[in-house]
């Protein structure tokens, strides 16, 4: 069992993330929806937004995976535990498990 630090919902019984909406240089970006029936990876349905450090989530910037990719991403809109540095979250992520 995995919970979203961020919407707080059960990651594998949850159809989407809570925020869609993503700051990257201070300006706002609509995250990029499932395009898979099911996510392997954070378990939201098709259409949902990822879970935040979901592995197929890409960014809408550069359109590279959102986890690797070079932008200066800011946080979720509407988070207040702005995350600077996606790489450690993603380590943070798994020390969880
Ligand atoms: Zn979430
Ligand atoms: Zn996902
Ligand atoms: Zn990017």
């Amino acid at each position: 069992m995995s919970i979203c630090e961020y919407c707080k919902k059960e990651m594998l019984e949850s159809k989407s993330c809570d925020f869609n909406t993503l700051v990257i240089d201070g300006k706002d970006y609509k995250r990029n929806k499932c395009i898979d029936i099911k996510c392997h990876d954070c378990g939201v349905s098709l259409n949902g937004v990822h879970h935040f450090g979901c592995d197929n989530e890409y960014c809408p910037k550069c359109n590279r995976q959102l986890i690797c990719c070079k932008c200066n991403i800011e946080g979720l809109k509407g988070v207040l535990l702005w995350v600077k540095n996606l790489k450690k979250l993603r380590l943070l992520y798994i020390s969880m498990f």
